[in-house]
């Protein structure tokens, strides 16, 4: 019983100070549109890009990369806080994961370290002004490139049993250090799967699941759970995300898509 007592009091704390700013119930993972009142700058002198295309919500360009009518390319700006690296394999496995997915003629991701924060936990708004002040790489209108990020914490989330979160709509992170504290245990999975399953479980939403930027063809929402697939063995299951999530991780792996998810995701443009 304890996620639905977590979910319950997480809702209730983070509605009272979040409430003007989400949509979606805050029981998910998944932050949702910051609203017409973000005109944060993003004070970064280092870019030429369009970098108000990145401050819509997650999902929102779920075409853009899905498809390849708008950007050609995917490059994804990974960023480390000193001391929680991922794994080496990493790029390599979310470049695979993301191909079989998405119709784009190169995928690059690119892994560089940021100074620690030296922080306990992080809020969303903290995570949204690290973003601003660290990331590099944004949309530049003269050429084809889909921008990403992927921001990894040295601390955890504020509801310190969420792992990852996507909060805008090219944006994720990962709270390593939590991520680290629940991984490795005796018969439990290892680090690296929890990562790679909290990745791509962040990259799921971006690319609009569930029924969030890529509408549902069959109803496999979980109803309750945010933008979230009512099969437990789903890598967009509410619990890929949270600190139990090895209770749901088959024989130790990382979770794919279902069939469902797999069949939105097609509809909407992608393999
Ligand atoms: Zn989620
Ligand atoms: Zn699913």
């Amino acid at each position: 019983m304890y996620p639905f007592l977590g979910c319950r009091q997480s809702r209730l704390v983070t509605g009272l100070l979040l409430s003007a700013f989400l949509l979606l119930t805050s029981c998910d993972d998944q932050i949702t549109d910051p609203g017409d009142d973000d005109t944060s700058d993003p004070g970064n002198g280092d870019t030429n890009g369009d970098v108000s295309f990145h401050r819509d919500g997650p999902g929102d360009s779920a075409r853009d990369f899905l498809t390849d009518e708008d950007f050609t390319d995917l490059y994804i700006e990974v960023q480390y806080m000193e001391g929680y690296e991922p794994d080496a394999d990493l790029e390599e496995i979310l470049e695979d994961f993301l191909s079989e997915y998405i119709h784009k003629n190169q995928i690059t991701i690119d892994v560089t370290s940021i100074s620690s924060q030296g922080r306990e936990s992080y809020t969303s708004e903290e995570v949204r002004e690290l973003e601003e002040e660290y990331r590099t790489a944004y949309n530049d209108e003269a050429d084809d490139v889909l921008n990403a990020y992927l921001l990894l914490l040295d601390g955890e989330f504020d509801n310190r049993d969420v792992l990852g979160i996507a909060y805008w709509n090219t944006s994720m992170a990962l709270f390593q250090k939590r991520i680290e504290d629940i991984s490795g245990g005796l018969g439990g999975p290892s680090q690296d799967v929890v990562e790679r399953t909290v990745a791509k479980h962040e990259l799921g939403h971006i690319l609009g699941l569930v029924d969030n930027g890529t509408p549902m063809q069959n109803d496999h929402k979980d109803e309750g759970r945010g933008a979230h697939c009512d099969d437990d063995e789903c890598l967009m299951y509410y619990a890929m995300t949270r600190d139990f999530l090895s209770d749901f991780l088959i024989g130790g792996s990382v979770p794919d898509f279902d069939e469902f998810c797999k069949e939105d995701l097609q509809a909407n443009g992608g393999r």
